[in-house]
């Protein structure tokens, strides 16, 4: 095989991170090349000056977009990679491109995106002519402005997202989760990504799809052409761009062999995940969508530890209604019943920005305003979600969870909250289940720490790694450039959880684990060990945590984990599990 890797040849090759498993062969769908349509039609005398502000508007609107993505990149790749930007930022504060437009809407009546495309095609045919490779360049950027700006002037009217055509690996500079959410989950067969860590959202979205991720990839999207074939080695993080037939069919191969041994692993979905001597142990899925609640069902999950109704808020301009919310989960509770289904109230802000709440840019958006602050401000759209989840519950078995709870103020608000929903809605006669249980995520440091506190006035617990690994070990939990500082086997977290899950027992409650590491398998012996009640893995991960835990004796579990508590450094861990789970595991994991 190394002998055969030697020889792959192809247009580019490109290494970075690996976040979701899985080899797709495709085409290419870059997010940043697409063209788009103008209507060129004429426009009355009476909305020139509103076309002309719709203009104006948007031209500020690309210059905030590019102002933030310039921060990002400069943060991630490097100040050189995010001059680029600087050219696309002067482009748009050119007088004569801004008054050559607004002359141009006024004396010929045509629409914002007509005039102003029809002046920056003027431009880029002069500069794409040119054999010159700098003018080349700025064809291109001009290209790019051309384009940012008219999607604005357009606004919703046209989503580029939308055209996604035939089945297509999607490649972006980074996709944001309201980005992610409006392609077409059919036809999307894996993502590509210059930025992103592993537990960015669009890592998160794709384990949920079941497809290929890499990214952090750097320059993908600059490399990348529409409909160049592109193989995507989610296991390796690697990703080559028109590769050769030689590689094509290496690769082919690969993929086989790799949904070959997915299907051998599938064939223990119905069996119970239980220890060699007897310890049971709750797997099951994390959901983003309902309509994959079938998908996690058949992967063997036994119940949704964790549906994130965030998307179901990204996913549309207006706010979810009440008996939108009422179907969504409903749907998963009937699928899944009489298995739980743990809804999870909103946790927007963040990089969750949902076109129907102004979440106002800040420093910090993952200490800012997000999750349960946003609900807990705005208890308009809160109530109308608890009355969804508490209206659902009677279809089935439905608990419901709050987000990024930091104190116990936060707490008891929320459960005043409910209580009051549950007054209207008996005097409504509306059916729903008096003993729905409630539960906290523990991702915030502090509420890990008042963990024996918090357990008194809930029936579960259920950990959120990846903000609690993010917000411990202070490393943003999207920034590929620390990601190597991302450890969630960290000493520190080790004891964080260790502190958790006493806490929780104490209190007489069960704890859970809904965060990325439940679904790494380096670490499931550790979780076992440490006594987790549940782990709450991606759909594609439940059989192989399943496996795994099915091969394992519990007390032995015990005895690695004591150990596994000894070391100083994540590292060390780290290599400790690795040659745990080669000497033991081997046909599972490597
Ligand atoms: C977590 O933080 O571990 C988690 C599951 O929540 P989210 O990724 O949705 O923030
Ligand atoms: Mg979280």
């Amino acid at each position: 095989m190394e002998k055969r890797q030697e020889n792959l040849h192809c247009a580019f090759h490109l290494k970075g991170i690996p976040v979701s498993r899985g080899i797709a062969i495709s085409k290419a769908f870059p997010l940043s090349g697409e063209s788009v349509k103008i209507d060129p039609a004429n426009i009355s005398e009476a909305e020139i000056e509103a076309e002309i502000e719709r203009f104006k508007q948007a031209v500020e609107k690309a210059k905030g977009e590019l102002r933030s993505l310039q921060t990002k990149v400069a943060r991630r790749i490097g100040q050189e990679s995010a001059k680029i930007f600087d050219v696309h930022q002067l482009l748009l504060e050119d007088v004569l491109i801004i008054d050559e437009t607004v002359d141009y809407i006024r004396r010929k009546h045509k629409s914002a995106d007509f005039a102003f495309h029809d002046i920056m095609q003027k431009y880029q045919n002069t500069f794409d002519e040119t054999s010159i490779e700098f003018f080349q360049g700025r064809a291109s950027d001009i290209k790019d402005v051309k384009r940012r700006v008219i999607k604005h002037i357009q606004g919703d009217r046209t989503d580029y997202l939308n055209k996604l055509k035939g089945s297509a690996v999607v490649v972006a500079v980074d996709l944001t989760p309201s980005d992610a959410v409006k392609l077409d989950r059919h036809k999307l067969m894996g993502f590509a990504t210059d930025l992103g860590g592993r537990t960015s959202h669009v890592a998160i979205m794709a384990r949920s799809m079941g497809i290929p991720a890499v990214v952090g990839l750097r320059r993908i999207s600059k490399v990348i052409k529409a409909d160049d074939r592109i193989i995507i080695d989610g296991n390796e993080g690697v990703v080559l761009i028109e590769p050769d037939e030689e590689t094509l069919s290496y690769y082919r191969d690969l993929q086989e062999k790799y949904y070959d041994t997915e299907r051998r692993l599938s064939e223990i979905r119905d069996l119970p995940c239980i220890t060699t001597d007897g310890k049971e142990i709750e797997l099951s899925a994390n959901l983003e969508f309902s309509d994959e609640a079938p998908s996690a069902k058949s992967h063997g999950a036994c119940g949704i530890g964790l549906f994130r109704t965030d998307y179901l808020y990204l996913a549309k301009e207006s706010l979810p209604t009440e008996n939108e919310q009422v179907k969504d989960y409903s749907k998963i509770a009937r699928v899944l019943a009489p298995d739980a289904v743990i809804i999870r109230t909103m946790d927007l802000g963040g990089d969750k920005h949902p076109k129907s709440l102004a979440i106002p840019p800040e420093e910090n958006p993952f200490l800012g305003w997000r999750a349960i602050r946003i609900s807990l401000e705005r208890k308009d759209i809160f109530r109308t979600q608890l009355r969804a989840i508490l209206r659902a519950s009677r279809h089935g078995n439905i608990k419901m969870m709050f987000p990024m709870i930091s104190g116990m103020d936060e707490l008891l608000e929320c459960k005043h909250e409910v209580e009051k929903v549950k007054v209207a809605l008996r005097s409504e006669k509306i059916p729903f289940d008096e003993n729905i249980e409630l539960g906290v995520m523990i991702e915030v440091p502090s509420a890990a720490m008042l963990a024996d506190r918090i357990a008194v006035h809930v029936d579960f617990l259920s950990i959120g790694t990846i903000d609690l690994v993010q917000y411990v070990l202070a490393v943003d939990r999207g920034n590929e450039r620390i990601a190597y500082l991302y450890q969630h086997l960290h000493p520190a977290v080790l004891r964080t959880i260790e502190r958790i899950v006493k806490a929780g027992h104490q209190a007489g409650v069960w704890v859970g684990m809904c965060g990325e590491m439940a679904s790494d398998p380096l670490a499931t012996l550790i979780l076992l060990g440490l006594d987790l009640d549940e782990l709450s893995v991606s759909p594609m991960s439940v059989p192989q945590i399943k496996k795994i835990i099915r091969a394992t004796d519990y007390l032995d579990a015990v005895r690695i984990t004591k150990k596994a508590l000894t070391f100083d450094k994540a590292r060390d861990v780290e290599r400790f599990m690795t040659k745990v789970m080669r000497q033991r595991y081997k046909d599972i994991v490597f």
